[in-house]
């Protein structure tokens, strides 16, 4: 095809190429989904409708995009993990983030009805994403350790404002100023003593978020075997988890796998 003389402006584009031989992070996150998760009535302080809406978009992704080796989820953000070796699109920085992004958004929207049932999405969600680079495993652990952490502060202050509010009778500023400056062991005592309520005993997918992880299982019917991206909620910060999924470091494909019981395959 001739050139057109607009062809130049093409030379104002930049590269973006990922540093080699580095783990790559998508990490994407609901835009102003305090406001959103209100507008369409969330159960407070979880939800489960909107983290397994969450968990189905991740898993779209997941499918789409082979390189992927892990995805861990919780509120409303998900993080994505590409193989260090990944050659996807070059490793062009705005390729994957973008293509990444806007699967995953448009997953959300189109599985909201499957999740959602009655109620009407009001207006188009959206997600922020990021590209970040890890070049150790350690550090690839310590970034999935922080998220993992972060899930487990938020849903034991949620836990414990929900039930001051819901249960106790406090208003949202009352409930706010009942944990300002209170421990986590201060939170589980307040559950425990006020709202008879285990921390321990709510359900692990609040406490721990969802991992997805891709695993050759055997079909239980035919017996051959497939691969499957399976849902888990364990805990990832102690090397147990490391050692029992170590393909994933290993950075082999995938490995053999018996589903524990409490897993629903999707
Ligand atoms: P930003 O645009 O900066 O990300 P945000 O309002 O999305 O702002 P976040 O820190 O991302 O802030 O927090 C997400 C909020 O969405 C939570 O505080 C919570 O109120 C709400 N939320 C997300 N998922 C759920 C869920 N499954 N159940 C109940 N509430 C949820
Ligand atoms: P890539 O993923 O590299 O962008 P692509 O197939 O999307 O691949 P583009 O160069 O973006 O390639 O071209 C978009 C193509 O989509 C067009 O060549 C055309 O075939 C099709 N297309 C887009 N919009 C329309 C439209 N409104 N009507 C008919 N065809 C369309
Ligand atoms: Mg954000
Ligand atoms: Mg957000
Ligand atoms: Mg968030
Ligand atoms: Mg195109």
């Amino acid at each position: 095809m001739a050139k057109s003389k607009f062809e130049y402006v093409r030379n104002f584009e930049t590269e973006d190429y990922l540093l080699p031989n580095c783990w790559v992070v998508v990490r994407v996150d609901g835009k102003a989904f305090h406001k959103f998760s209100k507008k369409h009535d969330f159960h407070k302080p979880n939800d489960v409708r909107a983290l397994e809406l969450m968990n189905k978009a991740a898993s779209v992704v997941m499918e789409e995009y082979k390189d992927i080796l892990i995805a861990y989820g919780q509120s409303d953000e998900y993080s994505f993990v590409l193989r260090k070796d990944t050659n996807l699109y070059n490793r062009r920085r705005s390729k994957l983030m973008t293509y990444i992004n806007s699967l995953f958004s448009s997953s959300y929207v189109y599985y909201w009805r499957d999740y959602f049932n009655d109620v009407k999405l009001k207006y188009p969600p959206s997600f922020d994403s990021r590209v970040v680079l890890y070049p150790s495993n350690e550090n690839l652990r310590d970034y999935l350790s922080w998220r993992q952490a972060d899930c487990h502060i938020n849903n034991l202050y949620n836990t414990t404002f929900w039930a001051l509010v819901l249960k106790g009778g406090l208003t949202n500023a009352e409930a706010e100023k009942r944990l300002c400056g209170t421990l986590s062991s201060d939170k589980n005592e307040i559950l425990f003593s006020e709202f008879n309520t285990n921390y321990n005993n709510e359900p692990v997918m609040f406490k721990k978020g969802t991992i997805l992880v891709r695993k050759k299982i055997k079909h239980p019917v035919t017996d051959k075997n497939r691969l499957v991206i399976l849902p888990l909620h364990e805990d990832l910060i102690q090397d147990t988890f490391w050692t029992t999924h170590d393909e994933i470091l290993n950075i082999k494909s995938c490995g053999h796998y018996s589903v524990p019981s409490s897993c629903d395959l999707p």
